[in-house]
């Protein structure tokens, strides 16, 4: 392959007004839940390597250029922190929470047949387009103010449902509010309906790197009796290449794996083809920071919320968070500081999201903004 120098010299040009722009635009990134504060580069003598992690990461394959082994390591690693029996349960990288979402809820119609899911109001886009490309019935329940799911819809609409088996998607930190549903009256719910054929999934994007790291977190993970979690990897780690990690029972996954001739290998994932960067990306992270470094940037996130709580207290935006969550939500402002600070909105408010790169003296900033408008 042709190296940059041969780029036609505009080529070059855009090429380096795009990354000026992009640097530019990474200086107010405080609405979205995607840290942008990692450095990769030692792995970029990677990146001219055909590396490609099709199949399971737990069974040996033809194509050897991959990273599986590491992928492995990671597996290893979230199993852990969502007290996931490593005999018991598996998991892969996925291309991000959807895949992860998806991977769940198609486990669970495998198992449960003709069944019917149910999510609240504030769940994120992307799962009732997994229901429709999946072709499961479902129904949304409502929300309370704070974001979770309202136990007193999901009691009645279950009860009246009882003949069919149900599919709980559980949102461990909902995207606008940073709700957690919550697990246990879910668990009662079902236990005092008589329900046995059940399933639930865990949709973590966020918060399944936030709870594994504070004191006393609301259940929320395998000790809690789900069936699967889906957990993305840029968000809170970190990466230039969209991408998560899904775990779940073994049972489950056994129940959908396919040998494949072609290739040597297990088809146990959603993607064929599978990206055996990421793995890397998820797999240095974790070895840089450890438990105890993600426990300390977490703690660091959690300070820089309470500072945005006080600081848009100030300036009368009626701030509030959830327990345990670093999605500060406010009265929405006007359109030109939604769109310079790149505020995600929906209704009548807004949200910052106190990732590791956002520093106390954006959010004076944000305030200066606020306090003029
Ligand atoms: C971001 C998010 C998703 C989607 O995850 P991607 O990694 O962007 O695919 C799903 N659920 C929740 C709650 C999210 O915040």
């Amino acid at each position: 392959m042709q190296t940059d120098h041969s780029l036609s010299p505009l080529d070059r040009y855009r090429l380096s007004q795009l990354l000026e722009s992009l640097q530019g635009e990474s200086q107010n990134f405080i609405g979205y839940p995607c840290n942008s504060q990692f450095d990769y580069s030692p792995l970029f003598p990677f990146l001219s390597l055909p590396l490609n992690n099709l199949g399971d990461p737990f069974a040996p394959s033809n194509y050897h250029i991959n990273t599986h082994e590491m992928e492995r390591e990671v597996i290893r690693f979230f199993q852990e922190l969502t007290q996931a029996p490593t005999d018991s349960t598996w998991g892969y990288v996925t291309n991000g929470g959807t895949e992860g979402n998806l991977y769940g809820i198609f486990l669970a119609r495998e198992l449960l047949g003709d069944c019917m899911v149910y999510f609240s109001e504030d769940t994120h886009y992307s799962v009732t387009k997994i229901l429709r490309c999946l072709h499961v019935r479902n129904i949304m329940i409502k929300s309370k103010p704070d974001g979770g799911m309202d136990l007193e819809d999901l009691y009645e609409t279950v009860r009246i449902h009882r003949d069919v088996p149900p599919i709980i998607f559980v949102n461990i930190g909902t995207t606008m509010k940073g709700a957690i549903d919550d697990l246990a009256g879910i668990n009662q719910i079902l236990s005092d309906l008589a329900i046995q054929r059940h399933y639930i999934h865990a949709d973590a994007a966020l918060s399944g790197m936030i709870l594994p790291f504070v004191a006393n977190p609301p259940p929320w993970d395998f000790a809690a009796g789900i069936d699967s979690i889906s957990i993305s990897g840029h968000k809170m780690i970190g990466s230039p290449i969209p991408c998560g990690v899904v775990l779940a029972k073994k049972s489950h996954v056994d129940r959908i794996a396919r040998g494949v001739e072609y290739v040597g290998t297990l088809d146990t994932t959603i993607m064929g083809s599978r990206n055996g960067i990421t793995p890397l990306f998820l797999w240095y992270a974790m070895k840089l920071l450890g438990r105890e470094g993600f426990q300390q940037t977490v703690a660091g996130c959690l300070q820089v919320a309470d500072y945005a709580l006080e600081k848009l207290r100030q300036v009368n935006r009626n701030p509030w968070t959830n327990p345990h969550s670093i999605t500060v939500v406010f009265d929405r402002p006007g359109e030109e500081i939604t769109s310079r600070w790149q505020l995600a909105s929906q209704n009548k408010i807004s949200h910052l999201i106190a990732m590791p790169h956002v520093k106390k003296e954006q959010i004076d900033r944000l305030a200066d903004d606020l306090k003029v408008k």
